[in-house]
């Protein structure tokens, strides 16, 4: 085209369009899920300005918040419209090339690996998916703030951009033409096309319409026009009862004057039914449907069941309806940046509208990982998104956000089987809870890092959630225990939790602190993971149990009647001991119970760090 630009591909995306293009990938489906969840995408935004500037929308058509499927089989040219926000030439180049999202290296990487393109979406790349069934791909697009603009590629490395002087104008929005590749017909198919938008796209909030061919039965004229301006005539006299029969008395005499043909006509089918879920009774909403509404907010199309969820109304002042799902697995960049980005996956909506899924202030940082949605019929729906952000409401919602959230984690435990260290209770909950068996151990190696930032960071939660920890013991035999029933097992006068930190279990299991604990029997509980070090900073006290860290000061076993003679006899040795070592290397020289074989031990003070602790530090500075 003369007016066009031409644009190199930032390399990684080149890269994942080579490996799609070349892909062996089965299921080229997915790519029309991907255009219909951009389209949506698109809508959301358009609709959401709307709430502040009516004018945005436009007038007639433009005002329509849909998506428009059509098939042209003799070119081989599949595309889908929307009347979304549409794309600035400069939106087309950055968003359609140049500009890689975060994700797409860590998918290209996964790419060659695993070669599963269902992912695609979650990744932030699911555009380029197109090319799966598609050699050449039109992008049209028109946004309020500019003029309409073609963006158009081979995959060959490179895009063009031009000012679209050739197509019908858009009014708004966004038209992708798909040319299909020859081996991807099945795609001009309105059959396929209707059961891939039901499979797909159930939860899509807009209308979506196929331009869908429909036969129709036509009475012609057998011969020439004179006969049809007769039966007109006839007709416009057939409300008179007695005449009309005289006519039909009529006709059998002649031969007819019509014939009945089929004609093919096309109109816009509506695919979709868009009545949205959360709206729904939970007790009518099918397993199988909540699980299919997971899959289409997680973008992650696989064949696992979200292991809970929760859907709910709250009441009162602030009202608010609310779908939470604890994934089947954590997300790939779950625990990267952490700490500097605050990436909700809590999609908000005011009174059916949606809002915006970078709401951060629904839910506290490690709970990122649930999916899921809120409605609210309390916040205001005519307020920019920062005043939104400040609203009261907010409060009131998150609070029991994320007490239903706990609420729904501690039940994936109660249900599981193996949560129960009572063998009886085993017997009789492994019949009906086959499939909840191990979830919750399940849950715990995909999310259990999330529990332990929890217990550091939310004071006002900080039991509820300790009532989730996971850890393992001396003696709970390579399984995971809780501390309840750490509790539950606590020798008679037996005051305080034990735990040791260290990098491993083996270790810890031969360190010389652990050697009198084990042989007076009493439960010592294994932290493991460098996070523990700062957990156990926070974690002070559980149902009035103290923690005592056994490699520190302050253990306290029983008194021992021999005690304090021992210390009478030692006295001086430890004096000797203490000044023989300078001051800045030891506090104190002590004689203790705590040992069984090994004559002499490093114990750290209680309130300094752990050597544990030491090593990570150390660590994190080299
Ligand atoms: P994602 O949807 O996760 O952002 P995609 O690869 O699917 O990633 O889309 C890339 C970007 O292209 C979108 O973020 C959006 O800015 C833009 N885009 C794609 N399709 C449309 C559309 N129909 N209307 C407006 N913008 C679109
Ligand atoms: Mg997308």
């Amino acid at each position: 085209r003369s007016n066009a630009e031409k644009f190199e591909f930032q390399a990684e995306v080149s890269r994942l369009m080579d490996i799609i293009i070349n892909s062996l990938y089965s299921n080229k489906d997915i790519f029309l899920r991907e255009i219909i969840s951009n389209a949506s995408d698109a809508l959301d935004k358009i609709r959401f300005l709307s709430l502040t500037d009516k004018e945005v929308l436009g007038e007639g058509d433009n005002t329509k918040l849909e998506i428009l499927i059509k098939l042209d089989k003799e070119n081989k040219i599949l595309s889908i419209r929307d009347r979304g926000i549409g794309m600035t030439k400069e939106d087309l180049i950055k968003n359609l090339g140049t500009i890689a999202k975060s994700g797409t290296s860590a998918f290209v990487e996964k790419m060659q690996t695993s070669g599963d393109l269902n992912l695609i979406g979650q990744f932030g790349v699911g555009f380029y998916s197109v090319y799966l069934v598609a050699d050449y791909v039109e992008v049209i697009s028109k946004h309020n703030d500019d003029k309409q603009y073609l963006w158009e590629s081979k995959a060959d490395g490179s895009f063009a951009v031009s000012e679209d002087v050739w197509n019908e104008p858009l009014g708004r929005g966004t038209e992708i033409r798909l040319h299909l590749r020859e081996e991807a017909g099945e795609y001009l198919d309105e059959y396929k096309l209707k059961e891939l938008v039901k499979k797909y796209s159930e939860f899509i909030n807009f209308p979506i319409y196929l331009w869908a061919s429909k036969e129709v039965e036509k009475e012609v004229p057998a011969d020439d026009d004179e006969s049809s301006d007769e039966e007109a005539a006839s007709e416009s006299t057939s409300s008179e009862g007695d005449s009309e029969e005289e006519k039909e008395d009529e006709e059998a005499e002649e031969k007819p004057k019509t014939k009945k043909i089929t004609e093919t006509t096309y109109e816009w089918e509506l695919l979709n039914d868009v009545k949205a879920i959360w709206l729904r009774n939970p007790k009518e909403v099918t397993e199988e449907e909540y699980s299919k509404f997971y899959h289409s907010l997680a973008k992650d199309f696989g064949d696992e069941k979200p292991m809970a969820w929760s859907h709910f109304t709250a009441e009162g002042d602030v009202e608010f309806k609310a779908v939470l799902f604890v994934p089947p697995k954590a997300p790939h960049d779950l625990y990267e940046s952490y700490y500097n980005s605050n990436k909700s996956n809590l999609k908000l909506y005011v009174r059916r509208v949606f809002i915006s899924d970078e709401f951060d202030e629904l839910l506290p940082k490690y709970l990122n990982f649930l999916m899921g949605l809120v409605d609210s019929d309390t916040l205001p729906l005519n307020v920019s998104r920062e005043m939104l952000q400040q609203h009261s409401s907010l409060k009131t919602i998150k609070k029991k956000l994320i007490r239903k959230a706990l609420d729904m984690i501690r039940k994936i435990a109660d249900e599981d089987p193996d949560e129960s260290d009572d063998k009886d209770q085993e017997v009789e909950n492994s019949e009906g809870n086959d499939g909840k068996k191990g979830q919750y151990t399940k849950f715990w190696n995909e999310f259990g890092k999330s529990i332990k930032l929890g217990i550091i960071e939310d004071a006002a939660n900080r039991n509820r959630l300790a009532k989730l920890l996971r850890f393992e013991t001396t003696k709970s035999d390579g399984k995971l225990t809780s501390l309840d029933r750490y509790i539950s097992r606590m020798k008679p006068g037996q005051k305080d939790i034990f735990y040791i930190t260290g990098t491993s279990k083996e270790q810890l299991e031969k360190s010389p602190f652990l050697e009198r604990l084990t042989k007076k029997n009493y439960e010592v509980i294994f932290f493991t993971d460098p996070v523990d070090e700062y957990l156990m900073q926070y974690l002070m006290d559980y149902e009035d149990k103290k923690f005592q860290n056994v490699s520190k000061e302050g253990l306290k076993l029983g008194k021992d009647s021999k005690d304090k003679e021992l210390k009478e006899s030692f006295k001086e040795l430890t004096k000797w001991w203490k000044s023989a070592l300078a001051s800045d290397n030891v506090d104190d020289v002590k004689i203790s119970n705590r040992l069984a074989d090994t004559p002499c031990v490093v114990v750290t003070s209680k309130y300094g760090w752990s050597a544990n602790m030491e090593r990570i530090m150390k660590s994190q500075t080299l």
